[in-house]
């Protein structure tokens, strides 16, 4: 089958997977038979500490039960974008509950977070206008920033300060987008949001929270980082949240003021260039919110964990934990070469342990790292055996590129 072109194709290819290789950074898949917390990986039982799956919702029979019903009900697929004739009852219903969760008048689903953020940015903004972000934002919004053709402009990590004097010099003629992760989804620590709206209303900036791994985690209603910090909708114009995440299906959404949706509805193009999300997944998803407001104490669980781990893994020598009080638990290791972390990583694989190590381009170079997350799905028996083993592996021997 493969002619000239296809073979053309490959030779100028295998150049740039070799230099990925050579640079220990060439990524693979592995294939698990089902999402949760303990599934089957290669033939073996693992536990897995590398999902997002932060309630342990995505394979709750609840809400499997919701999406096949939702499909003879509504159908798979939205058959059309939502501007055509995709737009069907339960998107209605979810935007209805998701504006509501998070305190806004209105919601607008897309069908993931990377659109829902490319979308928002670039409708908001353009040519000649500012977008500013944190330096570890997530690539999704940086991309936002290069589709609108917008100047990016970066902050200190957590730093609002920095933040405001950058917004200081920007003309204020022009559209100035401020852009944070509610929490950092490679190092699992929070934005100041009330520092950086405070700088934002005092240097007339628009504020844009990206909360794609606090909602359903953080604050007594799962209602996320803005919940747990006390921050009021209005500091907040732009709200992004996914349904991939904490709530255990897919997509995402927008959630702001009744404007806000309508003009995003009118001018971002992934919005409107694009079918609907799954008016299943829609259905299945608003069963996960009835189970983030009415069990609670996953989210107790889950916090008691993340006290335990991180009780625990501060006193053994070798790995340096961040600053993170959230589910995402990186474990810095050694010098931070992305050998080091990927031995590591084989060496958990072995005991039927499952983190992934993050590499650069993902976090900035010298910083690999092994992300670990933990899920009310985790047991403490789960937790113990991670510690022991990241105890005899970290402590009593060098990790080499083996
Ligand atoms: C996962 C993630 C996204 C992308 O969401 P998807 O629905 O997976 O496309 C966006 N922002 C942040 C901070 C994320 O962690």
């Amino acid at each position: 089958m493969s002619g000239a072109g296809s073979a053309d194709l490959d030779a100028a290819l295998a150049p740039r997977l070799a230099e990925r290789h050579a640079q220990a950074r060439y990524r693979q898949r592995r294939t698990a038979d089902r999402a949760g917390a303990h599934v089957h990986v290669d033939g073996r039982d693992v536990v897995n500490f590398c999902s997002n799956d932060y309630l342990g919702l995505a394979h709750d029979p609840r809400l499997g039960e919701a999406l096949a019903a939702s499909a003879r009900r509504f159908g798979t697929g939205g058959g059309a974008s939502h501007l055509v004739s995709g737009h069907l009852t339960p998107h209605a219903m979810l935007e209805q509950r998701l504006a509501c969760w998070t305190g806004r008048e209105r919601a607008l689903l897309f069908s993931s977070g990377y659109q829902a953020n490319t979308g928002t940015i670039a409708a908001l903004t353009g040519r000649g206008d500012h977008v500013v972000h944190d330096r570890l934002n997530h690539a999704s919004l940086l991309d936002g920033t290069r589709l609108a053709g917008a100047r990016l402009h970066r902050f200190a990590h957590r730093d609002p300060a920095h933040a405001g004097q950058l917004l200081a010099g920007l003309d204020p003629a022009r559209a100035r987008l401020v852009v944070s992760d509610g929490v950092f989804s490679m190092d699992g620590d929070c934005a100041d949001v009330t520092a950086l709206a405070g700088q934002c209303r005092a240097r007339g900036g628009w504020l844009m929270i990206d909360d794609a791994h606090g909602l359903g985690v953080l604050g007594a209603r799962g209602a996320g980082t803005l919940e747990a910090q006390g921050v009021s909708a209005d500091e907040v114009p732009v709200l992004v949240g996914t349904l991939g995440k904490a709530l255990g299906t897919q997509g995402a959404f927008v959630a702001g003021s009744h404007t806000l949706i309508e003009a995003l509805i009118q001018f971002s193009r992934p919005y409107v260039y694009t079918t609907s999300l799954s008016p299943a997944l829609a259905g299945a998803t608003l069963t996960a919110l009835d189970i983030v407001r009415d069990e609670p104490e996953r989210r107790t669980h889950l916090q008691t964990l993340i006290g335990a781990f991180r009780h625990a893994a501060e006193r053994l020598p070798g790995i340096r934990l961040m600053p993170s009080d959230t589910p995402i638990q990186p474990l810095l290791v050694g010098r931070g070469s992305e050998a080091e972390v990927l031995a590591l990583a084989r060496r958990l694989a072995d005991e039927g342990l499952w983190c992934t190590a993050i590499r650069p381009p993902t976090v900035p170079e010298g910083s690999a790292r092994l992300r670990i997350t933990l899920s009310a799905a985790h047991t403490h028996a789960d937790l113990d055996r991670l510690l022991s083993a990241l105890e005899y592996h970290c402590c009593s021997q060098e990790l080499t590129d083996d």
